[in-house]
């Protein structure tokens, strides 16, 4: 007890022993991020199990093991999640990478009949110790070896458990269509519902694919196969964000690269074509320019479509996700550029609800909470957390309408939010009056919970 909502609405008949005034400020369901980085330990030592960060931003939980990474024994992680304590409520899924690593190492060919077994074999074990489904990260290696065949085989094992299909897909740019087509044959064909993980649609010259990125998604779900997407509201995805000019001049047109670093200071913080305006040089120069005046300058490149970003918010089939980890905050913000650290692990929530529900109108309020929460939930067949209503665990988030605020830039990407009041995980309020409380009250879940 003590953990669960008793009651909404008239709560005439109770008492408390603290009562929170919530007038003039939304109160939430914690929001749940379906696609995290956060205790990923073995691949990032920059990690807080207390999750500060992400519980700052309202997040309550986080569903990690994606990108084909996770660990292979589900059920041993997650009994050392709950040993340990962990911040944030958080499920995994189980990585294909991972388990095709355990089974077969490097090796690039097709699984073999008995490789296939085992990893079978795997998933099936995983799925039986809660695992939300298999995860792929098809643009890194070893999961990248396997084909289509090999991949419907592993994600028919969890149809029977009711699992996702959550994908990073083959390609994000010039095969982007293609990379669509093939995750949602393996949804189809395997019967398992499919989770596009951070959809965007990356380099200029692939934009313009916005119109039939989603009409695939809809023809699908019109079909009936029951498909969703999360996105995070950022133009940058982690592998252009601090990176040298040089990578980058070539690719993308200069108003969509921001100079963060190593030119002087007072041009940091501007498109590479504005530093041209600056410097007096005419755009299509302005890179070289740069480069040679200032030999390590560093750029963000906004490599996302914001238009493709925007729409699909809008469309039903959306949810919100960080792609993120629980970041420990760094002593300076030069420190945190240096690591090239994402602003999304900090920002993501209120950057919706700041910027694209109140300054751009983009989503209501209740259309942001419901992508941030109860879809969310229903999507990845939680059942226990995603609304407030009696029964469900208390997994709280109050905020000002009015002033929540990302105060992250990308010259300072670990900036606690403005605007979060409270945060309650399991009943425990970590987030009391704005300032951080503390304390791992978070707890392992699994699916169907
Ligand atoms: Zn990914």
């Amino acid at each position: 007890m003590g953990d669960r909502i008793v009651a909404v609405g008239d709560l005439g008949p109770y008492t408390a022993g603290r009562i929170i005034d919530a007038t003039g400020l939304v109160v939430a369901p914690g929001f749940i991020n379906p696609h995290s980085h956060t205790h990923d330990d073995q691949l990032n030592p920059f990690i807080e199990r207390d999750a500060k960060a992400s519980l700052m931003q309202g997040i309550t939980t986080e569903i990690g093991g994606v990108d084909g990474r996770s660990p292979v024994d589900v059920g041993a992680f997650l009994a050392q999640l709950a040993e340990e304590g962990t911040g944030v409520n958080f499920g995994l899924f189980i990585g294909q990478g991972s388990v095709r690593a355990h089974v077969m190492g490097w090796s690039p060919g097709p699984a073999g009949e008995a490789q296939l077994d085992e990893m079978k074999r795997l998933v099936r074990e995983a799925m039986e110790q809660g695992a939300f489904g298999v995860s792929t990260g098809l643009e890194y290696q070893p999961g990248s070896f396997a084909n289509q065949d090999e991949l419907t085989a592993l994600v028919a094992e969890t149809a029977p458990y009711g699992g996702i299909y959550s994908t990073h897909m083959r390609s994000e740019g010039d095969r982007v269509v293609e990379a669509i087509e093939e995750a949602l044959a393996i949804g189809e064909r395997a019967g398992v519902a499919v989770n596009l993980s951070h959809l965007k649609i990356v380099h200029h010259r692939n934009w313009a694919k916005e119109d039939e990125v989603i009409a695939r998604i809809e023809e699908a779900r019109a079909a009936g196969l029951r498909v969703f997407a999360d996105v995070y509201p950022y133009r940058a995805p982690d592998y252009a964000v601090n990176r040298p000019l040089s990578e980058w001049a070539g690719v993308l047109p200069p108003e969509y690269l921001l100079i963060v670093d190593g030119a002087s200071a007072d041009l940091h913080g501007l498109t590479v074509a504005q530093a041209a305006d600056r410097l007096g040089v005419a755009p299509p120069a302005a890179a070289a320019e740069l480069m040679a005046r200032y030999p390590s300058v560093r750029v963000v490149a906004l490599v996302s479509s914001e238009s493709a970003m925007h729409r699909f918010y809008r469309a039903d089939w959306s949810v919100i996700s960080t792609d993120g980890e629980a970041q420990p905050k760094l002593e300076t913000a030069a420190e945190a550029m240096r690591y090239a650290f994402h602003r999304r692990s900090y920002g993501t929530y209120p950057q919706i609800f700041g910027t694209l529900v109140r300054e751009q109108g983009l989503l209501t309020l209740e259309q942001a909470v419901r992508k941030a929460t109860g879809q969310v939930a229903d999507e990845l067949g939680l059942k226990s957390r995603g609304y407030l209503k009696a029964g469900q665990y208390a997994d709280i988030v109050v905020f000002n309408p009015e002033t929540i605020a990302d105060r992250t830039t990308w010259l300072s990407p670990q900036e606690y939010p403005e605007g979060i009041a409270y945060v309650l995980v399991n009943g425990h309020v970590v987030v009391d009056e704005g300032e951080w409380k503390g304390g791992r009250h978070g707890r392992p879940i699994r699916r169907g919970e």
